[in-house]
């Protein structure tokens, strides 16, 4: 088959695989009918996130036909119409079954490679890293899924595939994130960044009730979408004297409830241990990167709450003594798409949110390199590329 391979950094080329086949009972092949690339994807790309080796399969964001089971699937079978959550999710663990699917003990098979690192074991993730399991990823013509009857998830009929596609990924991570809000009537909740993520947290927390909404990002087509789309107030960083102020101002001085940072800081990535000195070196990346997040800190009301979905490994000058003094609760996570992906899709085949609006480009997998170009530099207006093997 064709896939769109990692070669080096800021090498990507499609080529021919082998087809991927069932490895175990409980598995199914997909043929991948959309997938999309991630912010995250870029870490790597971009060489700040190890264990990438050439001629992997790259991308996690993804939906696709089942066209093969293994004899243990019971959920799916040939021919459904299913979306899958980039983390890979065994079921049967603790973490799964606290519905903390990102964290599943049991389907990154390289711990040995996370270990040193975090300390312990995330779950699997298609299409990204060695350290985090080396499962082939979804910009190919067909992808294994592991413990299929966890991971796949049936899209209604009535759904066109964008529709569908983000619940995968972009719009469960930014779903979480305003979960993790607690939103209450009459809140103001501010994100940082104005992507795929940022743009369905902003869209997911009015949806949770949220009074206010404010995206900060500097893309015009993106502050466009987020007022449009989302119904956000919007804040051009660019255009400002200080994030910070502005917010208390926009706030009664008091500061937003909620603050979700969707940005994160792509120069540390996973971080095995020089990435963090090549990370030093490019300044540029540390310092845009982490600011968002201290600005965040700063801005967050006493007693609010912090919501970070942007990417990170290690972090110089995180102000804990703020995040202490003003009562800032933390809240964290790799999405545990799982447990949102039902009430998403319900949400889309209600009318309620219509993701469709980041699909910005759609593109053939053999134009997967220049797609991710058009991604990375954020050129013509681009959110999300969708690429259509
Ligand atoms: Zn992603
Ligand atoms: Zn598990």
């Amino acid at each position: 088959m064709r896939a769109l391979c990692w070669q080096d950094v800021n090498d990507l080329r499609v080529q021919s695989v082998p087809d991927p086949e069932i490895v175990n009972p409980r598995d199914v092949v997909l043929r991948v009918t959309m997938t999309t690339p991630c912010g995250s994807d870029l870490h790597f790309i971009d060489g700040y996130l190890p264990t990438m080796r050439e001629g992997d399969v790259i991308g996690h964001e993804f939906m696709g036909e089942v066209v093969e089971t293994g004899r243990k699937v019971e959920a799916v079978s040939a021919g459904d119409r299913v979306v899958v959550p980039s983390f890979i999710g065994c079921g049967s663990c603790g973490y799964c079954r606290d519905d903390l699917w990102s964290l599943c003990d049991n389907t990154n098979p390289n711990a040995e490679l996370q270990e040193p690192i975090l300390g312990d074991t995330t779950a699997g993730i298609y299409g990204y890293t060695h350290a985090f399991g080396g499962y082939a990823g979804s910009h190919a013509e067909y992808v294994r899924v592991p413990h299929a009857d966890e991971n796949c998830f049936h899209v209604p009929d009535e759904l066109e595939a964008e529709q569908a596609l983000f619940a995968s990924d972009a719009w469960a991570t930014g779903y979480m994130g305003a979960d993790f809000c607690d939103i209450r009537d009459g809140d103001t909740v501010a994100v940082w960044g104005c992507g795929g993520v940022g743009l369905m947290a902003q869209h997911s927390a009015a949806l949770m009730g949220a009074e206010r909404v404010i995206g900060i990002d500097r893309f015009p087509e993106r502050l466009r979408a987020a007022r449009n789309e989302a119904g956000s107030e919007t804040i051009d960083y660019t255009a400002v004297d200080s994030v910070v102020d502005t917010l208390k101002e926009m706030t009664g001085g008091r500061g937003p409830d909620a603050c979700i940072d969707a940005v994160g800081m792509e120069a540390h990535g996973t971080g095995i241990e020089h990435a963090y000195d090549r990370a030093k070196q490019s300044l540029r990346l540390h310092t845009d990167r982490g600011t968002a997040l201290r600005q965040a800190i700063r801005a967050c009301k006493k007693g609010g709450t912090l919501s970070i979905l942007g990417v990170y490994g290690l972090l110089d000058k995180f102000p804990m003594g703020v995040v202490m003094n003003k009562g800032i609760t933390v809240r964290t996570a790799q999405q545990h798409g799982q447990r949102y992906v039902p009430d998403l899709l319900e949400y889309a085949a209600e009318g309620e949110l219509d993701p469709s609006y980041l699909a910005t480009h759609e593109r053939s997998l053999e134009e997967g390199p220049a797609a991710y170009e058009l991604f990375k530099h954020k050129k013509d207006g681009c959110i999300r590329p969708v690429l259509t093997p």
